[in-house]
């Protein structure tokens, strides 16, 4: 298996859409090399080509391969319980730059779409409580979005066939195919004189090259490119040493698409922690998503798309599922995304990560922040989210994450031992394929997807294909073979 697209578990998005041209890797010293060519990537891109600058955009594998062509595709500030949990953690007046920042990320975005062709549909965002042990949660949602200045309506009944008790509504959000805004980018990038270059993986950046302070991004396949800023645009950052891994809690969640669907005026997202996001897509399309869990961490991935599964079939009969997919993004301790220099860097090493599965809006914030910085405008309030000061329960948070990963390794220790005895765990799996299942990021021992036929890493989220490529998330180096006999 190669890390390219697996036919069968490819997302509705990348189903319908039609691979991105390459170009050929520039000689010359570069303006911006970018790193990754999702959302994030490309609309940076994009906006640092436009302001005429030598930029390329470098993707290990292919245009939207990872989380942007995998999203659901909702944009929107209701973003289920996010708020809430960012006001939690941060002053109101932090949380409403937030809002201020997305709501511009958001315009910026469906502006976009409208300039270049890109289909979206407006929608109300609907976060609602599906029992009434839910209701708290969604109430205290409904409160701070008022507090942030978001004009959303209480509904006590919605006109859907799944269980509710009450729903926060926020009219006039959008959802959009994310590989249509993809493709459109790409083709924004070449036409301002940026080039796009898949299938090079970065593998290290080298920030201190003795008489130049421009760094170095070395690709897999030998060729260096030198340019006056990187940035990382990856998902999960690939370098360590701003230890956002430390800080992150990789989450992943499952997706399903049914032909047959009803026509929806609104996007359903509820506030449980085994949640349901429910949304139409032109062509009689019904999504599906949720039941997720941190990466490596269940037992049977293939139980999360069940569940999925038979929540639909039992309130949408009429319908025929058409795709499966999952994919995964990363938490932050306090709701905020990191958006801005790694440290070590000297300012010339970017980074954009964190957006809890509400990236569509964020993924531009960051965009604009970073080509703002680069360029030398940066956006009001990105100065906020940069000097953000930690707040206890954020602190306590990054406890948490990393107590998680503290018990992956010891139940991984305990499994090892167990599942080198006689029997047909994940190692012997591992070693049925020919790799060790240990991550090349940090040593995380792998576990075995049943649902994608992947190695996942229960520590800090990088995934691998059966043979041991890197699908995503921290780590750069693909498996270990096994030596034969
Ligand atoms: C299941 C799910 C549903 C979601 N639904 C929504 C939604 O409805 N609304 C919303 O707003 N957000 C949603 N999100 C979040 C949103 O999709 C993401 O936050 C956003 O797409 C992230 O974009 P990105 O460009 O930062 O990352 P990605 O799209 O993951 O792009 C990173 C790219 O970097 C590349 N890369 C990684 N390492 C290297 C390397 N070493 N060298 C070169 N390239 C590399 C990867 O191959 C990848 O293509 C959802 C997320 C999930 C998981």
């Amino acid at each position: 298996m190669s890390a390219g697209r697996p036919a069968d578990r490819t997302s509705l998005w990348l189903d319908r859409s039609a691979p991105v041209a390459d170009d050929e890797l520039p000689d010359a010293a570069l303006d911006v090399v970018v790193v990754g060519a999702g959302l994030t990537g490309l609309t940076t891109t994009l906006l640092l080509a436009r302001a005429g600058l030598r930029v390329a955009c470098v993707e290990a594998r292919y245009v939207g391969a990872v989380t942007t062509g995998h999203t659901t595709g909702k944009v929107s500030l209701l973003q289920g319980t996010h708020l809430s949990r960012i006001r939690r953690h941060t002053s109101a007046s932090t949380a409403r730059t937030f809002v201020d920042a997305s709501r511009e990320g958001m315009e910026w975005l469906l502006r976009f779409c409208d300039d270049h062709g890109v289909a979206t549909q407006r929608r109300a965002a609907v976060t609602y409580a599906a029992t009434t042990g839910e209701l708290g949660t969604v109430e205290r949602e409904h409160r701070v979005a008022e507090e942030l200045g978001l004009p959303v309506q209480w509904r006590d009944r919605l006109d859907m066939p799944f269980p509710h008790v009450g729903a926060t509504v926020l009219a006039d959000q959008a959802q959009l195919d994310a590989m249509e805004v993809l493709v459109a980018l790409a083709t924004q990038v070449r036409e301002h004189g940026g080039t796009i270059h898949q299938g090079r993986r970065v593998r290290s950046v080298s920030t201190s090259i003795p008489g130049s302070g421009d760094p170095v991004a070395h690709l897999d396949d030998g060729h260096d490119l030198t340019a006056r800023h990187v940035v990382l645009a990856t998902g999960a950052p690939i370098l360590d040493r701003g230890l956002h891994f430390a800080r992150l809690e990789p989450q992943r969640s499952y997706a399903l698409a049914f032909s047959g669907g009803p026509d929806l005026d609104a996007m359903y997202l509820s506030a449980g922690s085994d949640s349901r996001s429910v949304r139409d897509a032109p062509g009689a399309v019904l999504l599906v998503g949720g039941s997720g869990h941190v990466v490596g961490r269940t037992r049977s991935a293939q139980a999360h798309v069940e569940a999925l599964r038979s929540w639909t079939a039992s309130h949408w009969r009429d319908v025929t599922e058409t795709h499966a997919w999952s994919a995964q993004d990363y938490r932050t301790p306090d709701g905020l995304p990191f958006v801005g220099h790694l440290p070590g860097g000297g300012g010339r090493v970017h980074v954009a990560t964190g957006y809890e599965k509400w990236g569509m809006a964020t993924a531009v914030v960051a965009a604009r922040a970073i080509s703002g910085d680069i360029l030398g405008s940066e956006p009001s309030w990105a100065g906020v989210l940069h000097r953000r000061l930690p707040h206890p329960s954020g602190v306590a948070e990054v406890a948490r994450f990393n107590l998680g990963v503290g018990a992956s390794l010891v139940t991984g220790a305990v499994r090892t031992v167990r599942e080198h005895l006689p029997g047909t765990g994940g190692a012997a799996q591992a070693h049925e394929c020919g790799v060790v299942g240990v991550c090349t990021h940090l040593g995380g021992l792998l576990r075995w997807n049943d649902a994608e036929d992947t190695w996942d890493c229960p520590l800090h989220g990088s995934r691998f294909t059966r043979d041991g490529e890197v699908l995503e998330g921290p780590a750069t180096r693909p498996l270990r073979r096994r030596s034969p006999g």
